[in-house]
């Protein structure tokens, strides 16, 4: 074992952990040139070594090398290429889709023996790209493209990402203002491309997923050129997609990542918004079908959400969307998440001739969350209200969750008010406030507000076993009346409150639904078991009618 030698003082700089600021990535002009630079003639050592013969000397020794003085460094430029061995472009093919290795876990072939020169510089693998070479070439496929503006106390400016792979591993690549502008919009993710030119420094874990232990910053330098598969492109192993079927979604794990293979049947216009945080978001909202002959919604945000290829009748291969219940199974796509457009894949071609077949004149049913789901991220079973006392739920010091199909029967109306008068910004009392002045202080918050009524109320809700009291707040409330609190108060004052009642009475009935939490606290000393609405959701009877037949199914074996 040897202590692994101090970095050559050259490269000194990219020991530093990674800067906060963004700009200072950039390595300063005068620091770029005498990293191009190559060494003069003469401090080449007469007798070099190959490059390949070098990569397969033991750890140890190679480190021994990189600590000598960096004109002298044996495995820079020049030197002879061994050519007998196997070549880089002789690698594994083009792994398809779901079947055989994606990249980074194919065969060794190919692997690690750089053979390709290319303008003085060697074409490596990925794998080997380190800081200690400054001049190198690599050919990969790019996994993900992602750009995105930032502002600092230098001003505001722009980066991009790129995730690439060939056989051997997978890095990130980031480039800044300029390099943005010249290398993004032609930079297409699936496509493969020589890339040359930029530093390396360690990854940066907070934004990096790739595998690799340096990541590369692209500079005025750098090279992306696109190539062919004549020039060897489809020796780079494709994006492994482990697709799974939009109906297998329905047991699928919230929060989990799949990738999924589908035609898009309609998308709506991206659209860019505020969020809560002041920032600007874009999204995209769209619908996915595939052979399951079941659907999904899937919302992408970012940039991408803006390309122009998601369009009807697009084949999209996407890897890594997040599976989510927001309220109904879906799924969402950040920034960064790869996907492919219209694949030159087997399986998409698949995918094609089952939708011009057959595929377009289904109407997909929408997938659903198949008596799982989450309120507050907890499992929720979906139960009869019997079973709240034959499973003692809301018996634990947390709540219990849980999905039930019922009825609306009653809105209870007659209590003395169905809302109070909230703080806008911390949703708690307003101390002063009533119903001809909704000014008042509030004491969380230390200031005069203008309150806005929120509901507070409770429903009585029936089901095949028994029926329960359930409390809706102000979110749920607007879902089950269908207006807010503030635009049915008015009503309320009229004498008689004919129309205030009707209204109510209109929204009895109503089949849903939903999920609850269930807790027992304490009210005028005396224990009682407090069941809140948490999700509701007109019934879909046609999925709800599929269960119960599984259900059937199920009874019957
Ligand atoms: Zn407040």
């Amino acid at each position: 074992f040897q202590q692994p030698p101090p970095p050559p003082p050259l490269d000194f700089q990219h020991q530093q952990p990674p800067p906060q600021d963004f700009q200072q990535q950039q390595p300063p002009l005068q620091d770029f040139q005498q990293q191009q630079q190559p060494p003069p003639y003469g401090q080449q050592p007469p007798q070099q070594q190959p490059y390949g013969q070098q990569q397969q000397q033991p750890y140890g020794q190679q480190q021994q090398q990189q600590q000598q003085p960096y004109g002298q460094q044996q495995s820079y430029g020049g030197g002879p290429v061994s050519r007998q061995q196997p070549g880089y472009g002789a690698g594994p093919p083009a792994a398809a889709m779901g079947a055989g290795p994606g990249y980074g876990a194919g065969p060794s072939t190919g692997m690690g023996t750089p053979v390709h020169q290319c303008g003085g510089a060697v074409v490596i693998p990925v794998d080997r790209l380190n800081p200690y070479q400054n001049r190198w070439v690599v050919r990969v496929r790019i996994l993900t493209k992602n750009m995105r503006k930032y502002s600092n106390a230098k001003g505001e400016g722009k980066l991009f990402n790129i995730d690439v792979a060939d056989a051997s591993g997978d890095i990130r690549m980031t480039g800044f203002n300029q390099e943005a502008d010249q290398h993004y919009d032609n930079i297409e993710v699936g496509q493969c491309y020589q890339i040359s030119g930029g530093t390396l420094k360690q990854a940066n874990r907070q934004y990096n997923k790739t595998s690799h232990q340096f990541e590369v910053t692209l500079n005025r330098s750098s090279q992306i050129e696109p190539i062919t598969d004549e020039e060897g492109a489809n020796s780079i192993p494709r994006q492994k997609f482990n697709v799974v079927t939009i109906d297998r979604l329905e047991a699928a794990q919230d929060d989990s990542f799949v990738d999924i293979l589908g035609i898009i049947k309609e998308t709506d216009e991206a659209i860019t918004y505020t969020n809560k945080n002041g920032k600007e978001v874009t999204k995209r909202v769209m619908q996915l079908v595939d052979r399951s002959g079941k659907g999904v919604e899937l919302t992408f945000f970012g940039d991408e959400a803006n390309d122009t290829r998601f369009r009807p009748e697009a084949v999209m291969a996407i890897k890594g969307a997040k599976v989510s219940s927001w309220n109904t199974r879906s799924l969402v796509a950040f920034g960064g998440t790869a996907f492919e457009i219209n694949p030159d894949l087997p399986e998409a071609h698949t995918l094609m001739g089952w939708w011009r077949g057959t595929g377009r004149q289904m109407v997909p049913q929408l997938i659903s969350i198949a008596g799982t789901g989450s309120g507050s991220g907890q499992p929720a079973q979906r139960i009869f209200f019997s079973d709240i006392d034959e499973r003692a739920f809301g018996q634990n010091t947390t709540p219990d969750y849980f999905e039930v199909s019922c009825t609306i029967t009653h809105i209870k109306t007659d209590k003395r008010t169905l809302w109070y008068i909230a703080c806008p910004n911390c949703k708690k009392k307003v101390q002063g406030a009533d119903e001809q002045v909704l000014d008042g202080q509030c004491e969380k918050c230390n200031k005069a507000v203008t309150g806005s009524r929120r509901w507070i109320f409770s429903a009585l809700c029936n089901d095949a076993s028994g029926c329960r009291y359930v409390s809706f707040f102000d979110e749920m409330g607007i879902k089950l009346i269908g207006k807010t609190a503030d635009e049915l108060a008015p009503l309320k004052e009229q004498e008689p409150a004919t129309e205030f009642d009707q209204y109510f009475l209109q929204r009895s009935f109503q089949r849903c639904v939903m999920r609850c939490s269930a807790k027992t606290d304490t009210y005028n000393e005396e224990q009682r078991l407090k069941i809140t609405c948490a999700s509701f959701t007109p019934v879909d009877f046609v999925s709800e009618s599929r269960s119960m037949l599984r259900d059937i199914h199920q009874m019957m074996r």
